[in-house]
């Protein structure tokens, strides 16, 4: 949920998507226990640094604006050579926010539309295996930012969330009752 509201990952699209080689996202980057490291290094050198000196205002936002400076540094020359959004595989705040937002508003995949030729994976700014979850029908990766760049490129409109399923298949009954009102469909007769 945070790829919709921060600012970084806005950067990232808009500008750092120009500049950016878009190589694969190295598998390590991902790994769990590599991004748990980062969350702790990270958290404990602000509680370290902020432990250092009085309480202020003007000290915590020092060591913010420190932070901020440093790991953008750090996200942009990533996003440079790999994806764009690099950076968001292992953000502390990512981790924190994939780990509290399980399984909301996943987006959901149609395995009968579904023709495997992977180009929403080609665009997914975080490499996410979408297509693993074509069996079960709901995508399961929690690091999903919501940005629907693999719903835009999936040329058989096999991917969407469960709402615009819902929305997808009451426009499509009611073509079919335009069609023949008389008719009883079934649930795969809307899909047809
Ligand atoms: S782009 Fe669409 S059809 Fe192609 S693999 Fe992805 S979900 Fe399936
Ligand atoms: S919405 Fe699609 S493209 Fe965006 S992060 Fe999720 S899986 Fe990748």
């Amino acid at each position: 949920m945070c790829g919709n509201t921060c600012p970084r990952g806005a950067f990232f699209d808009r500008i750092l998507r120009h500049f950016s080689q878009g190589k694969k996202i190295p598998g390590f980057l991902k790994d769990k226990r590599f991004r748990l490291s980062v969350f702790f290094f990270v958290f404990g050198m602000f509680i370290v640094q902020a432990s250092q000196s009085p309480f202020t205002a003007e000290h915590f936002g020092h060591i913010f604006w420190m932070m901020c400076t440093a790991t953008t540094m750090l996200a942009i020359f990533l996003g440079l050579f790999f994806s764009r959004r690099t950076w968001c595989t292992f953000c502390p705040v990512g981790t924190f926010i994939s780990f509290v937002g399980k399984d909301n508003h996943s987006l959901t995949i149609d395995k009968n539309l579904c023709v495997s030729c992977r180009l929403c994976e080609k665009a997914c700014p975080l490499n996410i295996n979408i297509t693993k979850d074509r069996e079960s029908g709901i995508l399961s990766d929690n690091d999903c930012l919501k940005c629907r760049e693999c719903v835009a490129a999936c040329p058989k409109r096999a991917l969407g969330s469960l709402e615009m399923r819902e929305d997808l298949f009451l426009s499509k009954l009611a073509e079919k009752l335009d069609q023949d009102s008389a008719k009883t469909y079934s649930h795969a007769d809307v899909w047809k």
